[in-house]
């Protein structure tokens, strides 16, 4: 429960609101105090005014019109004249003291407002005007007022202020809670489901958004479905990669098994079944090899041994190798040949012209055709690989750079041609390492085109 976010958010928020309260209270009780105060100081000072156009100088307890006055002020009023010396010389009748209300040394200065603590009584709030003759004071008039009222109203009001926020807080601090816990409850959900998931080993639930896709916890829940719709891409990836390796393996180690059980039964050395084994160990050596190349790239470990060669040498090599491969079969025509210097990892290249041509030899019905060009196009060196074939399926073309990814037809057709579906992969991954694109277009019927960009330089980020 320590651990609630709810408790916590709940506690911060109360007591952030009990400070804000506490200040209005403080701040109430000085605005109160300030008000009352005002009021009867005005008060004391009208009474102070009036008694002061009476005093003549004449020694004052001795004036008529004074005492008239004096003792018919407000009866909560009270008056006293004080000799400079601090004797009581008048106090009016209501006055219970009789010591001056006052008697610090510095009424003699000017006028002067004080609230007297007394004990036993309630506080008293002075005012205290000297009256001087020739400069020099005669007597003090001192005016005062008792503020008991005024402060007991002031006292209660902050008693009660006190004991309604007392309530008010702890009613915020369940309001609080309650909607902080309906706010927090989508990620409930979210740890919920979650675990459901990690239960079920099912990667392809996705948790539903409660209320805004937007809002805080709506973002994470997307973030969270991301995640899951990113692992179970690649962990079906990961399995159709296992299902495809086996399913390949399968067939050659079908063919050595039963060409050795052969060869054991008869008990004879038989030349054509040891060609068949070699044949397969090979298919089999070439599928491990690119199969490391490919895990290689993927993982961003292709290391290229870059140097500056001749690319159309290259690719006047490459084709006189294919050309072997094609017989007379399909005939390879050269469009464009610029003379170019680039800076590649030769073999590599290689590999890509080599599975680029012998797709399109493999694919090409006999008396097809191949073009391959090469041009310069400002920094890039473009090399095209179109041939007469069948073409590919537009349903295939997006696929087509996949392992394991061959297009249905020659799935089944051209069976014995003998790819894994790996070439264009590879291809891909190496002009990729090569800062290059790879691209394709066909339509059925109207022949394949393969487009590789390559920069002439690698560039500084590569
Ligand atoms: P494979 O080893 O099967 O040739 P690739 O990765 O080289 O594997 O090619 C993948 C698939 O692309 C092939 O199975 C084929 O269906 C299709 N393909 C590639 N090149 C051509 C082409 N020139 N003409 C028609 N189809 C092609």
């Amino acid at each position: 429960m320590m651990h609630s976010l709810r408790l916590r958010l709940s506690v911060i928020s109360v007591t952030l609101l009990g400070g804000l309260l506490l200040l209005t209270m403080a701040l109430t009780y000085w605005m109160v105090q300030l008000t009352w105060q005002a009021r009867v100081d005005e008060i004391l000072q009208n009474t102070a005014t009036r008694l002061l156009h009476v005093i003549t100088d004449a020694a004052a307890p001795g004036n008529r019109a004074f005492l008239e006055l004096a003792t018919s002020t407000r009866a909560d009023v009270l008056v006293q004249l004080v000799s400079p010396q601090g004797e009581v010389l008048f106090a009016s009748s209501n006055a219970f003291s009789r010591a001056p209300f006052y008697s610090g040394r510095d009424i003699l200065l000017g006028i002067h407002y004080v609230t007297v603590k007394m004990d036993m009584a309630p506080d008293l709030r002075v005012l205290s005007v000297p009256v001087s003759r020739q400069g020099r004071p005669t007597v003090v008039l001192q005016v005062a007022m008792l503020v008991d009222v005024a402060q007991e109203m002031q006292r209660s009001l902050i008693l009660w202020l006190g004991g309604m926020i007392l309530l008010l807080l702890v009613a915020a601090f369940f309001l609080f809670s309650s909607v902080i816990r309906r706010a927090l409850r989508p990620l409930d959900n979210l740890a919920r489901m979650a675990l459901t998931i990690n239960r079920a080993d099912d990667l392809s639930l996705r948790i539903p958004i409660y209320g805004y896709d937007d809002d805080e916890v709506g973002q994470v829940i997307s973030a969270f479905n991301t995640t899951l719709e990113r692992l179970e891409t690649l962990f079906t990836s990961q399995q159709r990669f296992l299902a495809d390796v086996s399913h390949e393996l399968r067939t050659p180690l079908t063919v050595i098994k039963g060409s050795v059980g052969l060869m054991r039964r008869s008990q004879a050395f038989d030349p054509e079944l040891l060609d068949s084994i070699e044949a397969e160990a090979d298919r089999l050596t070439r599928m491990v090899e690119s199969l490391l190349l490919l895990a290689k790239a993927e993982a961003g470990k292709l290391t290229l041994n870059r140097r500056t060669v001749d690319l159309d040498a290259i690719l006047l090599d490459t084709m006189a190798a294919m050309q072997v491969l094609a017989q007379d079969r399909v005939q390879l025509v050269l469009t464009d040949l610029a003379p170019v210097q680039a800076e590649v990892d030769a073999d590599r290249l290689k590999q890509v012209l080599v599975n680029l041509i012998s797709n399109a030899i493999k694919y090409t019905p006999d008396g097809g055709q191949i073009f391959i060009g090469l041009q310069v196009e400002g920094k890039t060196v473009r090399l095209t690989v179109r041939d007469t074939g069948p073409g590919i399926p537009e349903a295939d073309l997006p696929h087509i750079f996949d392992r394991f990814y061959r297009a249905e037809k020659s799935r089944t057709r051209r069976k014995e041609a003998g790819g894994f579906g790996l070439g264009l992969s590879i291809a891909y991954w190496i002009v990729r390492a090569h800062g290059g694109t790879i691209e394709v277009s066909s339509a059925e019927g109207e022949g394949a085109t393969f487009v590789v960009v390559l920069p002439l330089r690698p560039s500084e980020d590569d």
